[in-house]
């Protein structure tokens, strides 16, 4: 395989971007090599700079749920893009789409923002006004995007770069640990340790922030148990914000909140509701959100929030999902496909993997015995990952470049790509 354009950019890129990239997980830290720049993308196919095809399982890390380029997305951006870009006063899509999520979703208020990082931290600022209380309570390995008070022991790209520190230290140099104190972190898929500690704090807790499926930390499937734990938290008076960022739309129309029957305070959303352009929001019942300004004393702004590109993408990958209800059957069962044959692929070289996978999110972890928490994940054999990667991706199949992360599967894919697919998997299997 031909990198040469790929490398000679990342060589110029890493003279003007800290580490040749604008997010870290891109920069292959976790598997070795070098990042591909991606010139263009089709349906389930990324094409690198220097021409090579791979079919995609990132997504752009969840957005893409109907594939790349798809036509209605796009011409959608291409209209509202004859009017104008920016205007920064409100428009007509801006209500459709809150509209169309709030019907979707039972939020009856949403607030727009621009990235997953923006919901969570504003949504987090809102359950502090709204309760008058400080402290906030996440899980070891859940990911909420790089706000000071959520890099404690997080997941995503810090699984790879930072040692986690014990308690409430905080996973990134840059955040005071006098900040980081009022983020308190609990064991994901362990009842007992949040009753615990709700019992202990809960009078001074503002809010509990969940992935509902993790992927951050490869994907984490949540116990009955521990989602009612979670709902117990609301008898403290914290409110309970579901950080539906990866899995909203996703894994069901109403995302993880319709498939698990979660019924979270606020919700926060990213991915998916921007069908690829910057979004992000945040939602829940009209007596909370009520406290954002300019209604109420929670200040939180943006001058491209609600921009109308980013909109009408949004409007047109939420129709389409609502028009085309069967894509959510789709991935389920190319999913599963995949998550059976690479199993029997393994199986059948003796290499050990763990597949954990709700609807089209799945990770192959390189270890024996049960994945649901954070401990569990970093057990795995992330050397042999990296190498089952390089030859992966080195047969045309782009997975995500660390074990620590889900893979996305689109409407775009259908049997040809999932049999490209097992059939470098085998091979990488065998090579191990
Ligand atoms: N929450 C979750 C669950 C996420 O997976 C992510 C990003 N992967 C974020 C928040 C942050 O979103 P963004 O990268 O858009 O800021």
């Amino acid at each position: 395989m031909k990198i040469d354009r790929s490398t000679e950019l990342f060589r110029a890129a890493c003279t003007v971007i800290p580490g040749g990239v604008n997010s870290p997980v891109r920069a292959f830290q976790a598997v070795g090599g070098n990042p591909l720049f991606i010139a263009r993308a089709e349906g389930a196919y990324l094409e690198d700079a220097d021409g090579n095809r791979y079919v995609d399982y990132i997504g752009s890390w969840g957005p893409m749920i109907l594939g790349h380029n798809h036509p209605a997305v796009r011409e959608a951006v291409l209209e509202a893009l004859a009017s104008g870009t920016s205007f920064g006063a409100p428009t007509e899509r801006e209500v459709e789409l809150a509209r169309l999520v709030s019907e979707i979703t039972g939020a009856q208020k949403i607030r727009f923002v621009n990235s997953g990082t923006e919901a969570t931290m504003s949504a987090l600022r809102l359950a502090r006004g709204f309760t008058g209380r400080k402290l906030i309570v996440k899980f070891r390995g859940n990911y909420h995007g790089h706000a000071d008070g959520l890099l404690v022991q997080a997941g995503s790209g810090l699984m790879t770069t930072s040692a986690q520190l014990g308690g409430s230290a905080p996973s990134s140099a840059g955040v005071p640990p006098e900040y980081a104190s009022l983020t308190l972190v609990a064991e994901y898929n362990d009842p007992a340790g949040l009753r615990e500690l709700m019992r202990e704090r809960g009078d001074e807790v503002a809010a509990v922030i969940f992935e509902p499926v993790v992927g951050n930390a490869g994907v984490l499937i949540p116990t009955p148990e521990f989602l009612a734990a979670l709902h117990a938290v609301r008898e403290h008076g914290a409110l309970l914000i579901a950080d539906e960022v990866m899995t909203g739309f996703r894994l069901a129309p109403a995302g993880a909140t319709e498939r698990l029957g979660l019924e979270p305070d606020l919700i926060c959303w990213g991915k998916v509701i921007g069908g690829g352009l910057p979004v992000g929001a945040y939602g829940g019942r009209a007596e909370i959100m009520n406290f954002v300004s300019p209604e109420g004393p929670v200040y939180q702004a943006g001058t491209l929030s609600g921009n109308p590109l980013a909109m009408a993408a949004g409007l047109a990958t939420l129709r389409q999902l609502r028009a085309h209800p069967e894509i959510y059957a789709s991935v389920d069962a190319y999913t599963e496909g995949l998550a059976r044959g690479l199993q029997a692929a393994a199986h059948a070289f003796g290499i050990p993997v763990t597949i954990n996978r709700i609807g089209s999110m799945l990770t192959v972890f390189f270890l024996e015995g049960a994945v649901n928490d954070y401990q569990d994940a970093t057990r795995a054999d992330t050397e042999r990952f990296g190498r089952w990667f390089r030859s992966m991706l080195e047969q045309g199949v782009y997975w995500a470049p660390s074990q620590f992360e889900s893979i996305f599967v689109s409407g775009a894919h259908g049997e040809q790509e999932l049999e490209i697919t097992l059939k470098a998997a085998q091979k990488a299997f065998s090579l191990l």
